[in-house]
């Protein structure tokens, strides 16, 4: 297999708005696509990645919110509760932060890269992330939640994104308005 060289995918373009194709048999390619996925998201100072936010069309997301990585193969929410509103921001919208309100807790069952199930319970921070990822697999992004008002103040930035993903000029990954990078 050739060396892959995977780079982040930019708001406008039509991978980050395709639906995920579960994965039925783990094999080596998905375990070296989840490791280089983790370094991806170390080195961009995000704290998680979808597969979908590179392309990759499988349900694969990782996660570390600084207590350690999680490899999440066909992630899936079964239990939701409560309510939290974050700022969120994200790889694939540079320099955009929007209010997104999500499940205090969720409940979700996935394989690890092993195809070990795992059931796991998170709240907070780790729970908004996970939902986050797990949008990124629906082909959701942050900026559907967008308030009518975020929308009228992001509609330049995000028209601008989308030419720069035209023009392949690669945007500025940094946001310093926004502290989750996910
Ligand atoms: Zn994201």
């Amino acid at each position: 297999m050739p060396e892959t060289v995977l780079k982040i995918k930019t708001f406008g373009a039509p991978a980050l708005r395709q639906k995920a194709k579960p994965v039925d048999e783990i094999t080596e390619y998905h375990r070296e696509i989840l490791s280089k996925m983790a370094g991806l998201m170390y080195s961009s100072l995000g704290i998680g990645l979808a597969a979908s936010q590179l392309g990759i069309n499988q349900a694969m997301i990782v996660v570390d919110i600084g207590s350690g990585l999680y490899k999440l193969i066909n992630p899936k929410v079964v239990k939701k509760e409560g309510q939290q509103i974050n700022k969120e921001g994200c790889l694939s919208v540079p320099s955009i932060c929007i209010k997104v309100k999500r499940a205090k807790k969720v409940m979700l069952v996935a394989k690890d890269e092993n195809g070990k199930p795992l059931t796991i319970e998170a709240q907070d921070l780790l729970a908004c992330v996970l939902q986050h990822e797990i949008d990124h697999l629906r082909g959701r992004l942050i900026v559907d939640y967008a308030s009518l008002l975020d929308r009228l103040k992001i509609g330049r930035k995000l028209k601008e994104l989308k030419r720069k993903f035209k023009d392949e000029e690669l945007p500025e990954s940094k946001t310093k308005s926004c502290q989750l990078q996910l």
